[in-house]
């Protein structure tokens, strides 16, 4: 995703609400050649929807734009590289305003107060000093594009699950190292760019985001993918290049658009977080929860551990599932994996057999094949998707 001009969401705004007869390029042109003062005035005379404020040198949001009532009507400001280190309060004040353009700026913070910006549809704080995502965003209902690539974020913080309206969220450019369950509750969600972080694994919670269409993890540290992303039911395409230990991608996403260059060239010599599978010179690390993995020569009886979780997932109507701990609670609503095997789809919560694969589908569409992984809940299972690979 191109971030750096926002040229998209630009053209895509003015399509909508521009009140000018020029076209948005011809006005950030215009508007380059002109002071702050001249801009702001221009806009006041004409009723411009849009403000264009880009390369100005600014070093404080315009105070007037707030002090008179004469641009409630704006609706988008575009203030790129600029050096704004934050925005001033009342920002509300401007009850029309939907879109906030800026990147290239030397944002830390944001006040509290403009999570009371109820019409905001879109905000782009990329290329910012930005350490933590301003609290006052998570409150800001209305946003549907939430663009932060190229900041200093270490933490997305569990309050992500309170924008039940965001579409899209760019990340890409941090220094994430997880992400939390939590993300889950953005059941809005189309668009995850994570690119370029450090996250070692995604929640498996990511694969409960019903209108994800893109996820894009490339140039992190993982280790494994949700066993379940597949079944996302809106997921199109999985871009996850450039992560060396990965070594293997879910089953479940055998039908994706997959991107896995230059994934599975290096092998993590922690055995001690991840177990490691071995077969036909293929391996794969085995998510952490999944703490039984057998051999085929060993007893097919499921542990206690497994057999609880089965237990409380179809009873968690009845059982006061808030009342466990955070932890046990998680991994029993949501299931590790799913059987494999066509026909069975048994949720797996802790033990199962995994399988290895090279899929023929992609072994004609390149000749280093992605490596699939599988993983049943039984050696009968296993046995006949070991024989029938393919989804009937
Ligand atoms: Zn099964």
């Amino acid at each position: 995703m191109n971030t750096d001009e926002g040229i998209g969401s630009q053209s895509d705004m003015s399509s909508v609400i521009c009140g000018s007869t020029r076209s948005s390029s011809v006005a950030v042109e215009d508007s380059e050649a002109s002071s702050a003062s001249e801009v702001l005035h221009d806009c006041q005379v004409h009723g411009h929807q849009l403000l264009y404020l880009n390369y100005k040198g600014l070093t404080k949001f315009p105070a007037q734009l707030l002090q008179e009532n004469a641009y409630q009507h704006i609706k988008g400001i575009y203030l790129k590289r600029n050096l704004l280190q934050t925005l001033p309060t009342n920002l509300k004040t401007l009850t029309n305003l939907k879109e906030l353009y800026l990147p290239s700026n030397k944002i830390i913070d944001l006040p509290d107060d403009m999570s009371e910006l109820t019409q905001l549809e879109s905000l782009d704080l990329s290329m910012n000093s930005l350490q933590h995502i301003p609290s006052c965003v998570f409150g800001i209902k209305s946003l549907k594009s939430l663009i932060l690539s190229q900041n200093s974020i270490a933490h997305l913080s569990s309050e992500i699950g309170k924008m039940r309206a965001l579409m899209t969220l760019v990340l890409n450019h941090n220094l994430l190292t997880s992400l939390p369950s939590e993300i889950q509750h953005c059941s809005s969600l189309e668009t995850l760019n994570l690119d370029k972080n450090f996250l070692k694994v995604l929640p498996r919670q990511i694969t409960l985001l019903h209108r994800l269409e893109e996820l894009s993890v490339t140039g992190n540290k993982l280790v494994y993918l949700p066993m379940d992303l597949g079944y996302c039911p809106s997921l199109q395409k999985v871009y996850a290049d450039n992560n060396p230990y990965l070594k293997a991608i879910p089953f479940s996403l055998w039908s994706k658009t997959v991107g896995t260059y230059s994934c599975g060239t290096e092998t993590i010599c922690d055995s001690g977080l991840y177990a490691e599978f071995k077969e036909a010179n293929m391996s794969a690390y085995i998510p952490h929860e999944i703490q039984s993995i057998r051999s085929k020569n060993s007893s097919p009886v499921s542990t206690l551990l497994e057999i609880s979780y089965r237990y409380v997932n179809k009873q968690q109507g009845i059982l006061k599932i808030e009342s466990l701990p955070r932890s046990v609670r998680e991994q029993a609503v949501t299931a590790t994996a799913h059987c494999e095997f066509h026909g069975c789809s048994r949720q797996l919560f802790t033990g199962c057999y995994p399988h290895l694969l090279k899929h023929p589908i992609t072994t004609l569409q390149q000749p280093n094949s992605t490596t699939f992984i599988g993983l049943c809940c039984s050696l009968k299972c296993l046995d006949l998707f070991s024989r029938f690979p393919l989804p009937l």
